[in-house]
């Protein structure tokens, strides 16, 4: 459905099955007292104190989201950027191409910021080293105001905006499963030694398992039902036990290169808990690589495991934008997410046999809603039933209600910088 006409978009939010079930029965949450129908072309309203807030900022060039917790502690999951492809494997740029997507990140950003009286970004993350997620750099990367570094994608962010604690897969010695080389990481360990020496900037390796890693920074005591459990990273999943973890891989020592697993099955996986509400993100964690895997290469199925840990969520990013190769039946039906973003960055995002599974009935029953940051028209040709999905264009941001027990979704208008509400949806009773 396209939602550029705000009434057509709410009214067929009502009528069609895109209005949950539960929410005829769900009490409306406290979120502010106004109607639906009054917020639509507005501004989103500001965050405020217990809300938890989830924005998947669209830029079109990758994949970046920002979370406001419910102390009003944020966190960057990826940071968008430039990638190394051009169109038409990647989307135009959105808003515009007069601004890298870095840059537009940190402008959405800083428009946020003013109502949890943050300066800066408390955390970025960032899921795994591709482009997409950090920024790639390339030849004619513009260089940074001090320090030596290129801008693209993290390094862009933080030249607007500060930085106090950056947490990736692999710091300090980028060395697993072996030396994680190219312009973009060499690019983005310059920023990092420069902003620690000389912006106080703390860098970290995400650990899997714990749940003190990523907390409230400013009055966790409040809200002791809100939890960011660490799943996965290298190989390395929560053993569902205190801050246990097990290893996936076999010895990846003397293993020929075709068969080490890829980025992509290296990325960070949390789960974000509020009250009843659970949230996954996995950045482009995948299950199938190629259909013709051998039985004895069934470990690099990550996504099965992770999906164990997690158990039941009621809202998800997608892994892997949508992409072929990942959120395979046996992990959509663990999670079943009442609410599926998919972070579109391509064409071919998402897919039509990724977009299957996501809709059947046979994966998992019950209802569900998908929200696609964005849907080319190519890929409007070619995965069937596409148009279904609750919406096709903009950013999309999950607004959970203090204290968790039920949540929203707007659709904000991409075009320009106004953040405007194009539909909203729910209020979802969290499970
Ligand atoms: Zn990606």
């Amino acid at each position: 459905m396209q939602t550029n006409w705000y009434g057509l978009a709410l009214s067929a939010a009502l009528i069609l099955s895109v209005a949950p079930a539960d929410a005829q029965t769900a009490p409306t949450p406290p979120l502010g007292k106004a109607p639906a129908a009054l917020e639509l072309g507005k501004p989103l309203s500001p965050w405020q104190t217990g809300m938890l807030d989830i924005h998947h900022i669209n830029t079109g060039r990758g994949e970046a989201s920002f979370l406001i917790l419910p102390d009003g502690t944020n966190m960057l999951v990826d940071a968008s950027g430039k990638t190394v492809e051009t169109p038409p494997f990647s989307l135009p740029t959105r808003p515009d191409a007069s601004r890298p997507p870095g840059e537009w990140v940190a402008r959405y950003i800083a428009r946020l910021l003013p109502a949890t009286k943050a300066r800066g970004i408390d955390y970025a993350l960032i899921s795994h080293f591709h482009g997409d997620h950090m920024g790639a750099i390339v030849a004619d990367s513009p260089r940074a105001r001090a320090g030596g570094y290129r801008l693209s994608g993290i390094t862009e962010i933080a030249e607007h905006l500060p930085i106090l604690t950056v947490i990736d897969r692999a710091w300090p010695d980028y060395n697993y499963p072996e030396p994680v080389k190219g312009r973009t990481v060499a690019n983005y360990r310059r920023f990092l030694a420069w902003q620690a020496q000389n912006r106080g900037l703390r860098a970290e390796r995400f650990v899997p398992g714990r749940n003190d890693q990523l907390t409230l920074r400013h009055a966790p005591k409040d809200y002791p039902q809100f939890e960011i459990r660490n799943l996965y990273a290298n190989g390395t999943v929560w053993s569902g036990t205190g801050s246990g973890s097990r290893a996936l891989f076999p010895s990846l020592q003397g293993m020929s290169p075709k068969d080490m697993p890829n980025e992509n099955k290296l990325s960070i996986a949390f789960r974000v808990t509020y009250g009843r509400f659970d949230y996954f993100t996995g950045g482009d964690l995948s299950a199938l690589e190629d259909e013709t895997l051998s039985p004895e290469q069934g470990w690099k199925h990550v996504e099965t495991p992770v999906a164990l840990a997690s158990g039941p969520v009621d809202a998800m990013k997608a892994n892997h934008h949508g992409s072929w190769d990942a959120n395979s039946a046996p992990f959509l039906r663990l999670l079943r997410p009442r609410v599926i973003v998919i972070p579109s960055r391509a064409e071919g995002h998402p897919s039509v046999n990724t977009f299957k599974r996501m809709t059947s009935q046979a994966t998992w029953p019950g209802p569900r809603d998908i929200f696609i940051t964005n849907v080319s028209p190519a890929t409007f040709t070619t995965t069937y039933g596409v148009e279904k999905a609750a919406s096709t264009q903009g950013h999309v941001v999950i607004r959970v209600a203090p204290g968790g027990a039920s949540y929203r979704v707007f659709v904000l208008d991409d075009t320009d910088e106004a953040q405007r509400v194009k539909a909203v949806f729910g209020p979802y009773a969290s499970q």
